[in-house]
């Protein structure tokens, strides 16, 4: 019998997520054409630092995602070339003072009982983890399972991997919908392509592809810039960073924040990452986040403060405002599902994303709840997420 769409899915997006989703689709036995106005990794996946961390989450439904993802990250690790550059270094939440290890205490206890590996180091274990840490420091915690990925090749090689048909400088101009209402493909700049089912991935600018097919998603941008130094030998072996960031990264605040994730890469250049702002699509240059970011990288690594910065590069996070991602069919249209969302953790996220995506696609069993990721949970009032004392 006659297919009646060449395409059983059309993807929206050739970040990191959209590749994943079209890399566990094509596994899933699925023909999955992939769409983008710009290159592969054009978007905020090429402005990624590449953490695939489980450290910075509390236990609940994002920490079930990472940790599924954390497994799928190694297995890809296999299969794909290397040029992805999975390094399964691990993770060091560094506490300043006894306070501030306390909670770092209480976060980890969460997190194991949701099957996070977390160990405490004391004072002395931090110097010999990381020999060039501060001084001074009143302990921390280890997470091996923290591990490190080159966001933009990981986009790259799981697209190819997938064997999708890319689509690559044509912008997604309309949804298409036949008369039942229900998704029959897109239109671009250039072409019609059909197909029965539609994923956006179009991560920071999903919500301009939701209005495309008439539904809201409040996806907002939030901006992060990165260091990047000079070539180094290996100072810095794990990810590391101070506690404070687990508090950066769960405030809805538009306010600058930064908290330094200091981390060494396998061609030399040590990244310092990230702040978080909500200013829009700002692309200035803002000297004061690149300040302090430099600030706190020095105060953990001493030996950085003489280290000169070659380059400062900057990207803007899909924010939903529970933190969440939004993942899986949209019940307003039939044959619409939304996988993006996942503000500063899209790169950790995105295999275990794909896989739900997969699972709905082809009904079958998902590997873990989706329920706290419905896209349409917007529409409800307060879909905030209370934030409770955290590190
Ligand atoms: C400074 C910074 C540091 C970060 N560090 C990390 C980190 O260490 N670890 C981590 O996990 N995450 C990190 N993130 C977050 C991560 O980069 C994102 O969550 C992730 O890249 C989102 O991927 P995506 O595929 O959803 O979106 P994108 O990579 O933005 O892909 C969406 C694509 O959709 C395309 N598109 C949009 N509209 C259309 C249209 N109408 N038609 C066609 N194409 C369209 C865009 O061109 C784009 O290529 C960081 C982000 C920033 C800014």
């Amino acid at each position: 019998m006659l297919k009646r769409h060449p395409w059983d899915v059309v993807i929206i997006g050739a970040g990191v997520v959209g590749a994943a989703c079209a890399y566990h689709a094509a596994r899933a036995g699925l023909s999955v054409a992939v769409v983008d106005r710009g290159p592969v990794a054009g978007g905020t996946t090429g402005a990624g630092e590449g953490n695939l961390l489980v450290s910075d989450k509390e236990a609940g439904p994002e920490l079930d995602l990472a940790l599924l993802s954390a497994r799928l990250w190694r297995e890809l690790a296999a299969a794909l070339p290397q040029e992805i550059e999975y390094e399964a270094k691990g993770g060091l939440v560094v506490a300043p003072d006894g306070a501030s290890l306390q909670a770092l205490r209480s976060f980890a206890e969460g997190q194991r009982k949701a099957g996070v590996e977390a160990a405490e180091a004391g004072a002395r274990d931090l110097r010999a983890l990381e020999p060039h840490l501060a001084p001074g420091l009143a302990g921390g915690f280890h997470y091996p399972q923290d591990a490190q990925v080159h966001p933009a090749q990981a986009a790259a090689r799981l697209l190819a991997a997938s064997g999708a048909a890319l689509h690559l400088g044509e912008e997604v101009t309309a949804v298409l919908r036949d008369a039942a209402g229900a998704v029959r493909g897109v239109r671009t700049t250039r072409r019609e392509i059909s197909a029965p089912a539609v994923v956006n991935a179009a991560g920071t600018w999903a919500g301009s592809v939701a209005d495309l097919a008439g539904v809201r998603l409040p996806v907002l941008p939030r901006r992060g810039f990165v260091l990047v130094t000079e070539p180094l030998p290996r100072v810095v072996r794990h990810k590391v960073y101070a506690a404070d960031y687990i508090a950066d990264v769960a405030s809805g605040s538009a306010a600058l924040q930064s908290s330094a994730v200091v981390e060494g890469t396998p061609s030399g250049p040590v990244l310092i990452g990230a702040t978080r702002e909500r200013v829009g699509f700002d692309r200035g240059l803002s000297a004061e986040a690149l300040r302090r970011l430099a600030a706190q990288a020095a105060a953990l690594f001493p030996v950085l403060a003489d280290v000169r910065v070659i380059r400062a590069y900057h990207g803007f996070r899909p924010y939903l405002p529970d933190h969440l991602p939004a993942i899986g069919p949209d019940p307003r249209v039939p044959g619409l599902l939304h996988a993006c969302g996942h503000e500063g953790a899209g790169i950790g996220l995105a295999p275990a994303t794909g896989l739900l995506i997969a699972a709905a696609l082809t009904g079958s069993r998902p590997p873990l709840d989706p329920s706290p990721f419905v896209p349409a949970r917007f529409d409800r009032p307060a879909a905030v997420r209370s934030e409770g004392p955290r590190p």
